[in-house]
């Protein structure tokens, strides 16, 4: 285990298992059907890579990348598109692709920006779900994992970009991480 983590939470050969579980039933659901999975860069990639490896169906990629309007987050929610899709996703299937959900400030942002361009059907997966700290209802068709209320690293998500690397999903020691 890295000297940083206090916990594992999920080993790599867990979240592989789990991924082609949720593979399995996305693929099932959208049989027949080409899906284009829009991406939140950067810490969403690590998942998207092993998902879309696992479907069965026809997927396009996109990305978005994202930042926090002012600094510091002091408006939650308000999020600014660095960059935005390259692609038109009107009348297409889509599933947007986070890596994780915590308050849902930041989803509920981005649905409303593409279920503006009109999509046939926009749904959300996410890698992580932190639900208990959820301030805002939003629809997630589909999770790999519930994950409880602590800061976490790994498997894509990072702590000042560094962690993202790691191949399983731990609590970060708070000796490290500190204010979330
Ligand atoms: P929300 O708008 O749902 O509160 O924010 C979600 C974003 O907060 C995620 O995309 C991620 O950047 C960050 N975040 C929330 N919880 C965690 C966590 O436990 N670990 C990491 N690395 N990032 C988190």
């Amino acid at each position: 285990m890295h000297e940083d983590l206090e916990k594992i939470l999920f080993t790599r050969e867990q979240i592989m298992q789990r991924i082609g579980e949720l593979a399995g039933e996305i693929s099932r659901d959208y049989e027949g059907r080409e899906l284009i999975l829009v991406t939140v860069l950067k810490g969403a990639v690590f998942f998207l890579t092993h998902l879309a490896q696992s479907l069965s169906i026809p997927v396009r990629l996109d990305f978005l990348s994202i930042a926090s309007f002012s600094p510091g987050r002091t408006l939650p929610g308000v999020v600014r598109i660095n960059k935005d899709l390259d692609h038109d996703i009107q009348h297409r299937d889509v599933m947007l692709v986070e890596d994780i959900v915590d308050t849902g400030l930041t989803l509920r942002y981005l649905l409303n920006v593409l279920s503006g361009r009109q999509p046939s059907s926009l749904v959300v997966c996410t890698f992580l779900d932190k639900a208990p700290r959820r301030l805002v209802d939003i629809p997630v068709k589909y999770r790999c994992f519930e994950i409880p209320d602590r800061f976490v690293v790994g498997f894509g998500l990072d702590y000042n970009q560094r962690y993202r690397t790691l191949p399983c999903v731990g609590i970060l020691k708070s000796q490290i991480y500190q204010g979330k």
